[in-house]
C-alpha cells in the first residue's frame, strides 16, 4: 500500500469575479507515493503544486476526491485528528517561516513546545537535531544573523523534530544560490536515507527534481500531465 495516495482529487476556489466560473486549482489529479520515495512535483507557477501541497497537508479540503494516508481517508477526519496528522508530517518553505523573535534553539523547539513534550526530552531532542544540520554553534542566534542555507537548515530541524514520516518541500531551495542549493539537497538527501522520511519535493527548477527526486510527476493548469521515473520521464522524446 502506499503511503500517500490521491484519487481523482480535485480543488476548486470561488469564481474571482461575480458570476464567473470557479478556479479550479487542482484537477482530477491521481497519485502514489511509496513510503521511502522523494517524490518531485514539477510545473511553472500556477501550475497546483502548493495547492497539492495543503491538500496533502490538510490545510485546506479538497473538493472532490480522497487523499489516503496509510490507507486512511484524511479528507474527512475531525480536527482533533488532523492535528495529530500534522504532527507526522513537516514542512519547509521557501521563506523559512522561522519565527525572528525565536532563537535557532527556540525555532527548532516550537513544535515539541505545541506538541506538550515534557523539558528535558525537548532539550536533548534539540541537540540532536542542531548537531544532524551542523549548527550547534549557532543555537542561540536569531534567523537575522544566518546565512539562507543556515536558515533552511534551521527549518529542517524544526520541521523534523516531532520525527515524522513525510517532508514536505515547497521551493525549498528557491531563495537560496547554487552551491547552497545543492549543501541542502545535500542535507534533505540524508534525511531520506538516514532516517526514512518520505520527501515530497515541490519545485520549478528541473536541476532540483534530477538532482534530488526518484520520481516525478508534472502538473500543468491543475492537471498532472506525466509521471514516473525521473529519468524516463524527462529522457522522453
Ligand atoms: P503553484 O504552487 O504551482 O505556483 P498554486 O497552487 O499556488 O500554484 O496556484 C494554483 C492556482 O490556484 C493559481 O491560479 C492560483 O492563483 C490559485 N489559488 C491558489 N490558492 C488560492 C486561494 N487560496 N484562493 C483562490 N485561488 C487560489
Ligand atoms: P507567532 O508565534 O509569532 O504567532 P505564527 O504562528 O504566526 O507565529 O507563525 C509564524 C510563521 O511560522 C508562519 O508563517 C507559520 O506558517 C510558520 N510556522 C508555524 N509553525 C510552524 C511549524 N511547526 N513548522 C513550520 N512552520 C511553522
Amino acid at each position: 500500500m502506499a503511503l500517500i495516495t490521491l484519487e481523482n482529487v480535485t480543488k476548486r476556489y470561488p469564481a474571482p469575479t461575480r458570476g464567473g466560473v470557479p478556479l479550479v486549482a487542482v484537477d482530477d489529479v491521481s497519485l502514489e507515493i511509496e513510503q521511502g520515495d522523494v517524490y518531485g512535483i514539477i510545473g511553472y507557477s500556477g501550475a497546483g503544486k502548493s495547492t497539492l501541497v495543503r491538500l496533502v497537508n490538510a490545510l485546506e479540503p479538497a473538493s472532490t476526491g480522497r487523499i489516503l494516508i496509510d490507507g486512511r481517508d484524511i479528507t474527512a477526519l475531525p480536527e482533533r485528528e488532523l492535528r495529530k496528522l500534522r504532527l507526522g508530517i513537516g514542512m519547509i518553505f521557501q521563506q523559512f517561516n522561522l519565527f525572528s523573535s525565536r532563537t535557532v534553539r527556540g525555532n527548532i523547539a516550537y513544535p515539541l513546545r505545541v506538541a506538550r513534550r515534557p523539558a528535558r526530552e525537548i532539550g536533548s531532542r534539540v541537540d540532536d537535531l542542531l548537531s544532524f544540520v551542523g549548527l550547534t554553534d549557532k543555537a542561540d542566534a536569531y534567523p537575522e544573523q544566518l546565512s539562507g542555507g543556515q536558515k533552511q537548515r534551521v527549518g529542517i530541524a524544526r520541521a523534523l523534530a516531532t520525527g515524522p514520516r513525510i517532508l514536505l518541500a515547497d521551493e525549498a531551495t528557491s531563495a537560496l544560490d547554487p552551491d547552497t542549493t545543492q549543501e541542502v539537497l545535500a542535507l534533505l538527501r540524508r534525511v531520506n536515507e538516514e532516517f526514512g522520511v518520505t520527501i515530497l519535493v515541490i519545485t520549478h527548477e528541473m536541476d532540483v527534481i534530477q538532482s534530488l527526486a526518484t520520481k516525478v510527476a508534472v502538473m500543468d493548469r491543475g492537471r498532472v500531465v506525466e509521471h514516473g521515473d525521473v529519468f524516463d520521464v524527462f529522457s522522453r522524446p
